[in-house]
């Protein structure tokens, strides 16, 4: 407890190691409620990778509430776990949670208000009640929190975190990150972009007949990986006649396997004007498929285009998914 309590006044970071069980979430959370009891810290973060582990948390904050803590703590969930109507895939036009969500929300907050410890009952009861969306209240509600346990994303994922704590510099924020050694692995998972062949074919198919631009702009993607596989499956070299500016220097070879040391600047930009495309011409019928496919997988690959620290790879198997794959060092 004195090591957090000494790292939280010196802004620096601290590893704790020690056997499960012995109660390292509350050796880590009681001096964190301390540090913002003393002004050491605005809020608290408990992020972890897994539900359970929020669990344990949240019981941890139960075991202090009753201790008589006058804080408030929130476990923020997904909004897939919180969405009250699945079926309209957030469309905000149709959802009765979305529509007059502005005129219903104080009377919502002011019912989270009466809480001290808030998850996700407090949440859905409060959203039912109030008829607003319950992930757009949690949210909303965890700028009056002192505690916020949630997902690593929230801080970490450049497209998910929440820009309305850490965009903010002069915020001082307390991390306690459980399960710290996961941190790399779904850190590069956050810089990292996929194209799925199968699903990008499942995409174009979606899209058949429905719009003559985004099925031209699908074509050329897919002509770019079939091109790929072609070469790699004859042991050519892969990227040169695709990526004009890479340099023969720049691609590393090996069976089933190709990579190379840029960003496919070309691939980048069939994705790209795919993803515009679908945007303009979004339709709720190609939602499943086509697009989900284009806001998901062509947004990731967008948004990694801005990292340059980046090591391209090119994955193939004997087995049929393609893979690209981007990962930030
Ligand atoms: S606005 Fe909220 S409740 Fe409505 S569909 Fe989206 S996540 Fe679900």
């Amino acid at each position: 407890m004195h090591e957090v309590l000494g790292a939280t006044r010196q802004s620096s970071a601290v590893f704790i190691a020690a056997p499960t069980g012995i109660g390292k979430t509350m050796a880590a959370l009681y001096p964190a409620v301390k540090a913002l009891a003393n002004r050491l810290a605005d809020r608290v973060f408990y992020l972890t990778n897994m539900t359970s582990a929020r669990l344990v948390a949240a019981r941890a904050m139960s075991d202090l509430h009753r201790s008589g803590l006058l804080m408030k703590s929130l476990v923020l969930y997904a909004k897939e776990k919180l969405c009250l109507k699945p079926e309209l895939y957030c469309d905000t036009n149709r959802c009765p949670y979305a529509l007059f969500y502005y005129d219903h929300l104080p009377d919502a907050l002011g019912r989270l208000f009466l809480y001290e410890q808030i998850g996700e009952t407090e949440i859905l009861d409060c959203a039912r009640a109030c008829q607003v969306c319950p992930f757009e209240l949690a949210l909303d509600m965890a700028v009056y929190c002192d505690i916020i346990i949630c997902d690593y994303n929230y801080a970490f994922d450049p497209r998910v975190r929440l820009e309305r704590f850490f965009a903010q510099e002069q915020q001082k924020h307390l991390l306690l990150i459980d399960e710290a050694h996961n941190l790399p692995e779904r850190s590069r998972s956050m810089y990292s972009a996929e194209l799925d062949l199968e699903t990008l074919i499942k995409a174009r198919q979606a899209v058949q007949g429905r719009s003559g631009p985004l099925e031209s702009d699908f074509d050329r993607v897919l002509d770019w990986l079939n091109r790929l596989k072609e070469a790699i499956s004859t042991n050519q070299p892969g990227f040169f006649g695709l990526e004009p500016q890479v340099q023969p220097t720049a691609v590393m070879q090996a069976e089933n396997f190709r990579a190379m040391r840029d960003l496919p600047q070309e691939l980048l930009a069939r994705c790209t004007a795919s993803m515009r495309t679908a945007i303009f011409f979004w339709k709720p019928t190609w939602i499943l498929t086509g697009g989900l496919f284009c806001s998901r997988v062509f947004s990731r690959c967008f948004s990694s285009a801005v990292s340059q620290s980046s090591f391209m790879m090119m994955l193939t198997s004997p087995a049929p998914a393609w893979t690209i794959k981007k990962t930030a060092w």
